[in-house]
């Protein structure tokens, strides 16, 4: 996935934001954690540039293990369900959250090692052909492409919504 990552932390953020109305937890708070979560997996390009030297493929690092998101997903739901009130839990839950779906939505057409550390195998739902330089361009041209392009569409109706929504609720 290569432009879908932070709006689909958005549409994470706001699904999430009123089954938890009872938080005293801004909504600006729950989508910064919603979109941060959702691209966390990818601050490892920085370590992939600078100091791995391009050698290994950034989603057999640690940060794009699915039983690490899985874990601390689950963690952070434990803690909720522990404190309900406590705002650092919910923000913790949606982060991590964020980054389960990170790592589904990188293995939709990108290689996924679901069972790293166990199993040194990548998983992808659809493969996408090298076709064209740069790489990128192989997945402009891709019909999962429009996944992508839905996925933004998709959290830009939802912004739209929210701002009219914000809009008439501030008209006198
Ligand atoms: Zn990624």
């Amino acid at each position: 996935m290569i432009i879908a990552h932070a709006p689909s932390g958005y549409i994470l953020a706001t699904s999430i934001m009123g089954r938890v109305a009872s938080v005293a937890v801004s909504a600006k708070a729950i989508v910064a954690a919603g979109i941060v979560g959702a691209l966390a997996p990818d601050f490892d390009m920085v370590y992939f540039h600078v100091i791995d030297n391009r050698q290994t493929h950034h989603h057999k690092y640690l940060s794009h293990w699915p039983i690490i998101w899985l874990t601390l997903a689950t963690a952070s739901a434990l803690w909720f369900g522990y404190a309900r009130q406590s705002k650092a839990a919910i923000l913790s839950l949606v982060l991590c959250v964020g980054g389960v779906l990170h790592v589904v939505l990188d293995s939709f057409v990108g290689d996924i090692w679901w069972f790293a550390p166990f199993i040194d195998q990548p998983y992808a739902m659809f493969t996408v052909a090298a076709g064209f330089k740069p790489w990128w361009l192989s997945f402009i041209l891709h019909w999962s492409f429009a996944v992508e392009l839905a996925i933004c569409i998709w959290a830009l109706l939802i912004y739209r919504g929210r701002s009219n929504h914000s809009l008439l609720a501030r008209r006198p």
